[in-house]
């Protein structure tokens, strides 16, 4: 029983949604987890609840575009906990618009919480992971890298953070360290069903219309994303660095 036992992860994002489920699926599999979000309230709910389920976990605040915030929050875990071996750079928001309409104001900071979030969080973690010869660093892609109405700045975001994760896995993999990616498709989350409201509809009518079209015939869970995330979190994923795994339900054949 390898997998995530006994090794330490920071969960960013994690208050809610994919995040929050990839936390509980990484204490579940032994993993001391620290879940990181704006809000330190939210974040230790859900620490508390995860401490409640018999599993280890700290509640950290920071936004993950500033610097001194992250690197606040990293000491923080590795005085807690002793090290920190795996990164899941979760946190994400969505700031869409049809091009002819997006403000600097959206393009920025989607770029600063997704790029820059992911860009601090991994240089300031992987120090610890040298140390220690042995890491992982997760990144959330998403279908949209491939391109998507309505969402330029996200796009281009997520496909940036692909490239980020191939340049990581290079750099990185000669001292034990893996890199990799989760591109989900639609997910029932509050970013799903805030994007539903935009466009004039309920999340329930939008798992339909995804339901129909996808090969699986259904939507996509957190449980779905956070299975394939604690995989490469797992040390057995070892020789697996550089990729990106589509959890689309098949959308990508389509
Ligand atoms: P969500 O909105 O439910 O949760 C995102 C979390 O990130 C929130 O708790 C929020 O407070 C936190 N966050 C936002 N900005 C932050 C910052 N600057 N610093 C720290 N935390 C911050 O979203 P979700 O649906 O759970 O999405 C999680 C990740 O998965 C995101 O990167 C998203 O782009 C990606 N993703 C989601 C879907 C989907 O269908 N839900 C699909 C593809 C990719």
């Amino acid at each position: 029983m390898a997998g995530v036992a006994d090794r330490v992860a920071l969960v960013t994002g994690a208050a809610q949604g994919i995040g929050a489920e990839v936390a509980r699926r990484l204490a579940a599999g032994g993993a001391k987890v620290a879940v990181l979000d704006l809000d330190l309230g939210a974040a230790e709910a859900v620490a508390a609840e995860i401490v409640a389920a018999g599993g280890s976990a700290l509640g950290v605040a920071a936004d993950v575009s500033k610097r001194d915030q992250v690197q606040a929050a990293v000491d923080a875990v590795v005085e807690k906990f002793g090290a920190l071996h795996i990164v899941v750079n979760n946190a994400g928001v969505l700031r869409d618009n049809l091009l002819f309409k997006m403000t600097d104001d959206d393009w920025t900071l989607v770029m600063e919480v997704h790029l820059r979030g992911a860009f601090l969080v991994s240089q300031i973690a992987q120090k610890h992971m040298v140390a220690a010869k042995y890491g992982r660093i997760i990144n959330l892609s998403s279908t949209s890298a491939l391109g998507n109405r309505g969402q330029a700045n996200y796009a281009t975001a997520k496909a940036g953070l692909q490239g980020f994760t191939k340049t990581l896995a290079i750099e990185l993999g000669p001292f034990g360290i893996t890199a990799n990616a989760v591109a989900p498709g639609f997910i029932e989350t509050a970013m799903t069903a805030a994007t539903a409201e935009r466009v004039g509809g309920t999340i329930e009518q939008m798992r339909e219309a995804v339901a129909s079209t996808v090969p699986v015939r259904r939507g996509g869970l957190p449980a779905d994303v956070a299975n394939t995330v604690a995989f490469y979190a797992g040390e057995e994923a070892g020789y697996v660095t550089g990729q990106v795994i589509y959890v689309d339900g098949g959308a990508g054949l389509i």
